[in-house]
């Protein structure tokens, strides 16, 4: 699945067809993606598509979650040492358990997903869209740490087109979530398939983990890159259309 060595921001020809890869460099001569598996405890790649939740996920509401999250968060800053009397500390507890529950974990919750605007093909263009630069902003459910990038995403028309900036928030919906990248593209993926009813759809993101920039190996210049094809996006000339318009 990895490519050898070295790091990279374009994708190699050939390497990730119909499949998934993490860039990253090797260390002391030890793979990235080995290295970061034995530190994790976890292989990348072996996720899932759903993110793993329990069935019972949302009985509770988000106010009480909010609470429950507040009084937890308290916890561990008092377990840090933090002195939570302190006028900057002291709504921290409040402030975090908000931001998960109602804004970067906001996509857990099926309720906030962005239902789509589809329209006629009117004008039967059948050539490839192609929406670049989407702003990945997700976080690591490994470390709970920003995972910052960019999303490309692209497909050809069944006879329904989607509203443009709906591909942007269905890029969006998926990050609001505790991600891996690999089941952030393929969920991301799955989702154009449904909703635009056609498998000729493609998916990439190049994104920073913070977990590896700021911790761990600490290398600020590696980037991830991963990618999903399907349908005519598996074939060569298609992909390397693609490839073309994305830089
Ligand atoms: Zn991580």
């Amino acid at each position: 699945m990895k490519p050898n060595g070295t790091s990279s921001n374009t994708p190699r020809n050939g390497v990730h067809r119909d499949g998934l890869y993490r860039d990253a460099p090797d260390y002391n001569g030890q793979p990235a993606d080995q290295l970061l598996a034995d530190e994790i405890g976890d292989v990348h790649g072996a996720a899932a598509l759903d993110t793993p939740m329990r069935p019972d996920a949302f009985a509770l509401d988000d106010d009480t979650k909010i609470d429950l999250i507040e009084e937890h968060f308290r916890e561990i800053m008092n377990i840090l040492g933090l002195d939570l009397t302190d006028d900057s500390l002291k709504g921290s507890p409040r402030r975090v358990a908000k931001m998960y529950v109602k804004e970067i974990f906001r996509g857990l919750n099926p309720d906030n997903k962005p239902a789509p605007t589809l329209f006629d093909n009117k004008f039967r263009y059948n050539e490839m869209l192609v929406e670049k630069d989407i702003t990945v902003q997700t976080y690591c459910e490994h470390h709970f740490v920003p995972i910052l990038g960019k999303a490309h995403v692209a497909y050809i028309s069944s006879g329904k087109v989607i509203g443009l900036s709906k591909l942007n928030r269905i890029v969006e919906y998926y990050c609001k979530r505790p991600q891996v990248q690999e089941r952030l593209t393929m969920q991301i993926a799955d989702e154009l398939k449904r909703v635009l009813e056609t498998d000729d759809v493609a998916v990439l993101i190049d994104a920073k983990h913070l977990c590896v920039s700021t911790r761990g190996v600490q290398d600020i210049n590696s980037s991830t890159i991963t990618s999903s094809y399907s349908g005519k996006f598996a074939d060569d000339a298609t992909r390397q259309e693609l490839l073309r318009y994305i830089g």
